[in-house]
């Protein structure tokens, strides 16, 4: 079992028990939230440049 990084947060998550994902150019990302995810959503590049930046 691997975890991955929820990339808004960084917080590790479970990949088998999070409901919360999203493609992005063919890659699946993990979530810890629903909030996490929508935030990927509105503007993936973002984060997949920056890194993780925490909850705000
Ligand atoms: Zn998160």
């Amino acid at each position: 079992m691997s975890l991955e990084i929820d990339p808004v947060c960084g917080m590790k998550v479970d990949p088998v028990k999070t409901a919360h994902k999203t493609i992005y150019k063919g890659r699946v990302y993990y979530f810890c939230s629903k909030h996490c995810r929508e935030l990927f959503d509105k503007n993936p590049e973002y984060y997949l440049k920056h890194g993780p930046v925490g909850h705000v």
